[in-house]
Protein backbone atom coordinates (compact mmCIF):
# COMPACT_ATOMS: atom_id res chain seq x y z
CA UNK A 1 0.00 0.00 0.00
CA UNK A 2 1.92 3.09 -1.64
CA UNK A 3 5.13 2.26 1.09
CA UNK A 4 7.33 2.26 -1.82
CA UNK A 5 10.14 4.83 -1.10
CA UNK A 6 11.08 8.06 -3.02
CA UNK A 7 12.82 6.86 -5.94
CA UNK A 8 15.40 9.44 -5.68
CA UNK A 9 16.07 8.84 -2.54
CA UNK A 10 18.22 5.39 -1.51
CA UNK A 11 15.35 3.47 0.98
CA UNK A 12 17.44 3.30 4.02
CA UNK A 13 15.76 1.75 7.69
CA UNK A 14 16.45 2.09 11.45
CA UNK A 15 18.19 -0.64 13.07
CA UNK A 16 16.45 0.19 16.04
CA UNK A 17 12.72 1.41 14.97
CA UNK A 18 11.11 0.75 11.80
CA UNK A 19 11.36 4.87 10.69
CA UNK A 20 12.55 4.49 7.08
CA UNK A 21 12.44 6.69 4.13
CA UNK A 22 9.58 6.54 3.30
CA UNK A 23 8.60 8.38 6.68
CA UNK A 24 10.83 10.71 6.28
CA UNK A 25 13.12 10.80 3.06
CA UNK A 26 15.33 12.56 5.30
CA UNK A 27 15.82 10.09 7.93
CA UNK A 28 19.76 10.71 9.17
CA UNK A 29 20.76 6.73 10.33
CA UNK A 30 24.05 7.20 12.94
CA UNK A 31 27.25 4.98 12.65
CA UNK A 32 25.07 2.11 14.11
CA UNK A 33 21.76 2.30 12.07
CA UNK A 34 20.23 4.16 14.48
CA UNK A 35 17.66 7.17 13.21
CA UNK A 36 17.51 10.49 14.29
CA UNK A 37 14.30 9.79 15.65
CA UNK A 38 14.99 7.06 18.21
CA UNK A 39 18.02 9.49 19.19
CA UNK A 40 15.04 12.32 19.72
CA UNK A 41 13.09 9.87 21.48
CA UNK A 42 16.08 9.08 23.65
CA UNK A 43 16.01 12.67 24.85
CA UNK A 44 12.50 13.28 25.12
CA UNK A 45 13.01 10.03 27.47
CA UNK A 46 16.05 11.74 29.46
CA UNK A 47 13.98 15.25 30.11
CA UNK A 48 10.86 13.67 31.31
CA UNK A 49 12.53 10.81 33.32
CA UNK A 50 11.99 13.28 36.92
CA UNK A 51 8.52 12.53 36.31
CA UNK A 52 8.79 8.81 36.06
CA UNK A 53 10.86 8.97 39.44
CA UNK A 54 8.34 8.66 42.29
CA UNK A 55 5.63 9.38 39.89
CA UNK A 56 2.55 8.47 41.41
CA UNK A 57 3.68 10.27 44.28
CA UNK A 58 3.99 13.32 42.06
CA UNK A 59 0.64 13.12 40.20
CA UNK A 60 -1.27 12.51 44.15
CA UNK A 61 0.91 15.95 45.34
CA UNK A 62 0.20 17.67 42.11
CA UNK A 63 -3.64 16.72 41.80
CA UNK A 64 -3.92 17.30 45.86
CA UNK A 65 -2.85 20.71 44.85
CA UNK A 66 -5.36 21.62 41.83
CA UNK A 67 -8.40 20.35 43.78
CA UNK A 68 -7.40 22.43 47.07
CA UNK A 69 -7.14 25.52 44.16
CA UNK A 70 -10.27 24.46 42.74
CA UNK A 71 -12.37 23.73 45.39
CA UNK A 72 -14.47 26.28 45.31
CA UNK A 73 -14.83 26.24 41.23
CA UNK A 74 -17.74 23.68 39.88
CA UNK A 75 -14.66 21.48 38.00
CA UNK A 76 -11.00 20.78 38.90
CA UNK A 77 -10.13 20.49 35.06
CA UNK A 78 -11.25 19.46 31.78
CA UNK A 79 -10.16 16.47 29.34
CA UNK A 80 -11.14 16.52 25.66
CA UNK A 81 -12.04 12.65 25.01
CA UNK A 82 -12.04 11.13 21.65
CA UNK A 83 -13.12 7.69 22.55
CA UNK A 84 -9.32 6.29 21.95
CA UNK A 85 -7.27 4.54 24.26
CA UNK A 86 -5.53 7.81 25.48
CA UNK A 87 -8.01 9.75 26.51
CA UNK A 88 -10.23 7.35 27.64
CA UNK A 89 -7.81 6.02 29.94
CA UNK A 90 -7.00 9.54 31.25
CA UNK A 91 -10.26 9.98 32.27
CA UNK A 92 -10.22 6.66 34.19
CA UNK A 93 -6.93 7.80 35.81
CA UNK A 94 -8.40 11.33 37.06
CA UNK A 95 -11.06 9.18 38.76
CA UNK A 96 -8.78 7.07 40.69
CA UNK A 97 -7.43 10.34 42.26
CA UNK A 98 -10.84 11.96 42.46
CA UNK A 99 -10.51 14.68 40.17
CA UNK A 100 -14.09 16.42 39.05
CA UNK A 101 -13.58 16.33 35.57
CA UNK A 102 -15.56 17.71 32.85
CA UNK A 103 -15.48 15.97 30.02
CA UNK A 104 -15.85 17.60 26.48
CA UNK A 105 -16.46 15.81 23.09
CA UNK A 106 -16.06 17.78 20.02
CA UNK A 107 -17.85 16.26 17.34
CA UNK A 108 -16.90 16.37 13.49
CA UNK A 109 -19.35 14.56 11.84
CA UNK A 110 -16.88 11.74 11.40
CA UNK A 111 -17.01 9.96 14.35
CA UNK A 112 -17.24 5.68 14.61
CA UNK A 113 -19.98 4.13 16.31
CA UNK A 114 -17.69 2.48 18.78
CA UNK A 115 -15.67 5.99 19.68
CA UNK A 116 -19.43 6.80 20.44
CA UNK A 117 -20.22 4.11 22.48
CA UNK A 118 -16.70 4.02 23.77
CA UNK A 119 -17.51 7.74 25.17
CA UNK A 120 -20.79 7.09 26.93
CA UNK A 121 -19.66 3.79 28.69
CA UNK A 122 -16.28 5.26 30.24
CA UNK A 123 -18.37 8.63 31.21
CA UNK A 124 -21.65 6.91 32.73
CA UNK A 125 -19.69 4.45 34.75
CA UNK A 126 -17.60 6.90 36.18
CA UNK A 127 -20.04 9.79 37.05
CA UNK A 128 -18.54 12.30 34.77
CA UNK A 129 -20.69 15.07 32.80
CA UNK A 130 -20.04 15.10 29.22
CA UNK A 131 -20.29 18.05 27.25
CA UNK A 132 -20.88 17.21 23.22
CA UNK A 133 -19.95 19.96 21.04
CA UNK A 134 -21.05 19.53 16.99
CA UNK A 135 -19.20 21.12 15.24
CA UNK A 136 -21.13 23.41 12.37
CA UNK A 137 -21.01 20.50 9.69
CA UNK A 138 -21.63 23.09 6.15
CA UNK A 139 -18.34 24.70 7.49
CA UNK A 140 -16.26 21.38 8.99
CA UNK A 141 -16.73 19.90 5.38
CA UNK A 142 -16.53 23.07 3.38
CA UNK A 143 -12.79 23.48 5.58
CA UNK A 144 -11.95 19.97 4.83
CA UNK A 145 -12.76 20.11 1.43
CA UNK A 146 -10.22 22.88 1.02
CA UNK A 147 -7.91 20.95 2.84
CA UNK A 148 -7.64 18.49 0.29
CA UNK A 149 -7.39 20.38 -3.04
CA UNK A 150 -4.80 21.87 -0.96
CA UNK A 151 -2.43 19.34 -1.42
CA UNK A 152 -1.13 19.63 2.05
CA UNK A 153 -0.39 16.54 4.02
CA UNK A 154 -1.78 17.00 7.11
CA UNK A 155 -5.37 16.59 6.92
CA UNK A 156 -6.25 16.76 10.46
CA UNK A 157 -5.57 20.12 10.84
CA UNK A 158 -9.33 21.65 10.50
CA UNK A 159 -10.60 18.75 12.61
CA UNK A 160 -7.91 19.05 15.17
CA UNK A 161 -7.72 23.27 15.34
CA UNK A 162 -11.25 23.01 16.29
CA UNK A 163 -10.83 20.56 19.01
CA UNK A 164 -8.56 22.46 20.28
CA UNK A 165 -10.15 26.05 20.24
CA UNK A 166 -13.25 24.17 21.35
CA UNK A 167 -11.71 22.47 24.28
CA UNK A 168 -10.23 25.60 25.60
CA UNK A 169 -13.29 27.92 25.33
CA UNK A 170 -15.00 25.61 27.71
CA UNK A 171 -12.21 26.23 29.90
CA UNK A 172 -12.86 29.72 29.88
CA UNK A 173 -16.83 29.43 29.54
CA UNK A 174 -16.75 27.35 33.21
CA UNK A 175 -12.92 28.97 34.49
CA UNK A 176 -11.50 25.92 34.53
CA UNK A 177 -7.83 26.26 35.07
CA UNK A 178 -6.34 22.61 34.06
CA UNK A 179 -6.87 20.40 31.20
CA UNK A 180 -5.51 17.39 31.30
CA UNK A 181 -4.08 15.99 27.86
CA UNK A 182 -3.80 12.24 27.20
CA UNK A 183 0.17 13.53 25.22
CA UNK A 184 2.51 10.06 25.77
CA UNK A 185 5.58 9.34 25.18
CA UNK A 186 4.73 6.15 24.95
CA UNK A 187 2.40 6.26 21.87
CA UNK A 188 3.28 9.11 20.22
CA UNK A 189 6.85 9.71 20.95
CA UNK A 190 8.02 9.14 16.82
CA UNK A 191 6.23 11.40 14.62
CA UNK A 192 7.84 12.04 11.26
CA UNK A 193 9.13 15.81 11.02
CA UNK A 194 8.78 15.71 6.78
CA UNK A 195 5.13 15.84 6.90
CA UNK A 196 3.83 17.63 10.32
CA UNK A 197 2.15 20.72 10.12
CA UNK A 198 0.84 22.53 13.11
CA UNK A 199 -2.98 22.36 13.95
CA UNK A 200 -2.94 25.93 16.11
CA UNK A 201 -1.91 28.08 13.20
CA UNK A 202 -5.43 29.68 12.34
CA UNK A 203 -3.71 31.93 9.26
CA UNK A 204 -2.98 28.92 7.76
CA UNK A 205 -6.08 27.62 7.84
CA UNK A 206 -7.88 31.09 6.26
CA UNK A 207 -5.37 31.28 3.84
CA UNK A 208 -5.56 27.96 2.67
CA UNK A 209 -9.53 27.95 2.68
CA UNK A 210 -9.62 31.09 0.57
CA UNK A 211 -6.90 29.42 -1.74
CA UNK A 212 -8.14 26.21 -1.97
CA UNK A 213 -12.20 26.61 -0.90
CA UNK A 214 -15.61 27.26 -2.52
CA UNK A 215 -16.04 30.42 -0.47
CA UNK A 216 -20.01 28.71 0.28
CA UNK A 217 -18.85 29.63 4.21
CA UNK A 218 -17.61 32.25 6.01
CA UNK A 219 -16.12 30.35 8.81
CA UNK A 220 -17.63 32.84 11.22
CA UNK A 221 -19.51 29.07 12.79
CA UNK A 222 -15.68 27.67 12.89
CA UNK A 223 -14.23 27.46 16.74
CA UNK A 224 -10.64 28.70 16.11
CA UNK A 225 -8.08 30.24 18.46
CA UNK A 226 -6.53 33.63 16.91
CA UNK A 227 -3.34 34.65 17.21
CA UNK A 228 -3.90 36.39 20.02
CA UNK A 229 -5.71 33.69 22.33
CA UNK A 230 -2.87 31.15 21.41
CA UNK A 231 0.13 33.71 22.17
CA UNK A 232 -1.89 35.77 25.47
CA UNK A 233 -5.17 34.82 26.18
CA UNK A 234 -4.97 31.49 27.44
CA UNK A 235 -1.56 32.23 28.79
CA UNK A 236 -2.17 35.21 31.15
CA UNK A 237 -5.57 37.08 31.07
CA UNK A 238 -7.43 33.45 31.72
CA UNK A 239 -4.38 31.20 31.97
CA UNK A 240 -5.30 27.07 31.18
CA UNK A 241 -2.27 24.90 32.01
CA UNK A 242 -2.18 21.56 30.61
CA UNK A 243 -1.01 18.54 32.50
CA UNK A 244 0.23 15.42 31.15
CA UNK A 245 -0.29 12.71 33.91
CA UNK A 246 0.74 10.01 31.33
CA UNK A 247 3.93 10.64 31.52
CA UNK A 248 4.13 10.66 35.31
CA UNK A 249 3.52 7.17 34.86
CA UNK A 250 4.74 3.58 33.02
CA UNK A 251 1.46 4.05 30.45
CA UNK A 252 1.18 0.25 28.58
CA UNK A 253 -1.39 0.83 25.75
CA UNK A 254 -1.71 -2.55 25.62
CA UNK A 255 -1.97 -2.56 29.51
CA UNK A 256 -4.91 0.36 29.23
CA UNK A 257 -6.94 -1.24 26.59
CA UNK A 258 -7.00 -4.77 28.32
CA UNK A 259 -7.99 -2.34 31.36
CA UNK A 260 -10.89 -0.29 29.86
CA UNK A 261 -12.09 -3.39 27.80
CA UNK A 262 -12.62 -5.43 31.28
CA UNK A 263 -14.12 -2.45 33.09
CA UNK A 264 -16.02 -0.30 31.09
CA UNK A 265 -16.69 -2.67 28.33
CA UNK A 266 -15.13 -0.64 26.02
CA UNK A 267 -13.62 -1.76 22.41
CA UNK A 268 -10.74 -1.61 20.48
CA UNK A 269 -11.33 0.20 16.49
CA UNK A 270 -7.87 -1.26 15.64
CA UNK A 271 -5.77 1.88 14.79
CA UNK A 272 -4.26 4.91 16.30
CA UNK A 273 -6.72 7.71 16.09
CA UNK A 274 -9.02 5.76 13.87
CA UNK A 275 -12.37 6.47 16.43
CA UNK A 276 -12.42 9.47 13.16
CA UNK A 277 -13.55 7.64 10.23
CA UNK A 278 -12.04 10.86 8.22
CA UNK A 279 -8.65 10.52 9.97
CA UNK A 280 -8.50 6.80 9.19
CA UNK A 281 -8.83 7.74 5.33
CA UNK A 282 -6.40 9.97 5.82
CA UNK A 283 -4.01 8.08 7.23
CA UNK A 284 -5.11 5.13 5.69
CA UNK A 285 -5.70 6.27 2.27
CA UNK A 286 -4.54 9.96 1.33
CA UNK A 287 -0.90 9.58 2.71
CA UNK A 288 -0.01 6.51 1.71
CA UNK A 289 -1.36 6.99 -1.81
CA UNK A 290 -0.09 10.97 -2.18
CA UNK A 291 2.97 10.95 -0.50
CA UNK A 292 3.95 7.39 0.52
CA UNK A 293 4.03 7.81 3.89
CA UNK A 294 1.76 4.63 6.20
CA UNK A 295 1.88 6.99 9.37
CA UNK A 296 1.07 3.68 11.50
CA UNK A 297 4.70 3.38 10.46
CA UNK A 298 5.79 6.06 13.22
CA UNK A 299 3.33 4.72 15.94
CA UNK A 300 4.59 1.00 15.71
CA UNK A 301 7.89 2.59 16.04
CA UNK A 302 7.12 4.69 19.77
CA UNK A 303 6.01 1.36 20.44
CA UNK A 304 8.97 -0.38 19.68
CA UNK A 305 11.70 2.12 21.24
CA UNK A 306 9.46 2.43 24.41
CA UNK A 307 9.62 -1.12 24.74
CA UNK A 308 6.10 -2.50 24.09
CA UNK A 309 6.85 -4.39 21.21
CA UNK A 310 10.05 -5.82 20.04
CA UNK A 311 11.36 -4.88 16.27
CA UNK A 312 10.61 -8.29 14.94
CA UNK A 313 6.62 -8.19 15.94
CA UNK A 314 6.80 -4.03 14.31
CA UNK A 315 7.89 -5.41 11.22
CA UNK A 316 5.56 -8.26 11.17
CA UNK A 317 2.16 -5.47 11.68
CA UNK A 318 3.35 -3.44 9.11
CA UNK A 319 3.36 -5.76 6.73
CA UNK A 320 -0.27 -6.88 7.24
CA UNK A 321 -2.61 -4.54 5.77
CA UNK A 322 -5.27 -2.77 8.12
CA UNK A 323 -7.61 -3.18 5.61
CA UNK A 324 -9.17 -4.83 2.18
CA UNK A 325 -8.61 -3.02 -0.87
CA UNK A 326 -12.52 -3.33 -0.91
CA UNK A 327 -12.91 -1.84 2.34
CA UNK A 328 -10.33 0.94 1.33
CA UNK A 329 -12.09 1.74 -1.69
CA UNK A 330 -15.69 1.42 -0.02
CA UNK A 331 -14.41 3.82 2.54
CA UNK A 332 -12.79 6.37 0.06
CA UNK A 333 -16.28 6.66 -1.52
CA UNK A 334 -18.27 6.98 1.68
CA UNK A 335 -15.87 10.14 2.20
CA UNK A 336 -15.60 11.67 -1.16
CA UNK A 337 -19.48 11.65 -1.33
CA UNK A 338 -20.03 13.13 2.05
CA UNK A 339 -17.30 15.59 0.88
CA UNK A 340 -18.70 16.31 -2.31
CA UNK A 341 -15.90 15.63 -4.16
CA UNK A 342 -16.20 13.62 -7.31
CA UNK A 343 -14.05 10.78 -8.59
CA UNK A 344 -12.36 13.07 -11.22
CA UNK A 345 -10.87 15.70 -8.62
CA UNK A 346 -9.71 12.85 -6.46
CA UNK A 347 -7.33 11.83 -9.27
CA UNK A 348 -6.24 15.39 -9.82
CA UNK A 349 -6.06 16.38 -5.96
CA UNK A 350 -3.90 12.84 -6.22
CA UNK A 351 -1.71 13.80 -9.12
CA UNK A 352 -1.19 17.45 -7.97
CA UNK A 353 2.10 18.76 -6.64
CA UNK A 354 2.37 18.29 -2.64
CA UNK A 355 2.41 21.13 -0.69
CA UNK A 356 4.08 22.31 2.50
CA UNK A 357 2.77 25.18 5.03
CA UNK A 358 5.18 27.71 3.29
CA UNK A 359 3.20 27.88 0.18
CA UNK A 360 0.43 29.07 2.13
CA UNK A 361 0.70 32.12 4.91
CA UNK A 362 1.26 30.89 8.18
CA UNK A 363 2.17 31.81 11.47
CA UNK A 364 5.51 30.67 11.75
CA UNK A 365 7.65 33.91 11.43
CA UNK A 366 5.35 35.25 14.38
CA UNK A 367 5.95 31.92 16.49
CA UNK A 368 9.46 32.14 16.01
CA UNK A 369 9.69 35.48 17.04
CA UNK A 370 7.55 34.78 20.44
CA UNK A 371 9.54 31.95 21.17
CA UNK A 372 12.72 34.27 21.26
CA UNK A 373 10.83 36.59 22.97
CA UNK A 374 10.26 34.50 25.79
CA UNK A 375 13.72 33.12 25.89
CA UNK A 376 14.73 36.65 26.24
CA UNK A 377 12.79 37.29 29.11
CA UNK A 378 13.46 34.30 30.69
CA UNK A 379 17.76 34.98 30.52
CA UNK A 380 16.89 38.66 32.45
ZN1 LIG B 1 14.87 4.61 14.84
Amino acid sequence: MGSTPNKTTEYKICKRCIMDTTSDPNLILDENGVCNYCHEYDSMYEERKHLRENGEQQLRDLFAKIKNECRNDEYDCALGISGGVDSSYLLHLAYQYGLRVLAVHVDAGWNSEIAVQNIEKVCSKLGYDLQTIVMDWPTIKELQRAYLFSGLANQDVPQDHCFIASVRQYCKKYRIKYLLSGWNLATEGILSHAFQQNAHDWINIKDVYKKCGRGRISLKKYTHISVWNHYFGYRFFYPVKEIMPLCYIDYSKKDAIKLLEEEYGWKYYGGKHYESRFTRFFQEVYLPKKYGWEKRRDHISSLIVGGEMTREEGLKEIEIPTATEQQLREETEYILKKLDVTEEEWNSILSAPNKTVNDYKNEIGLDEFFVKAKKMIIRK
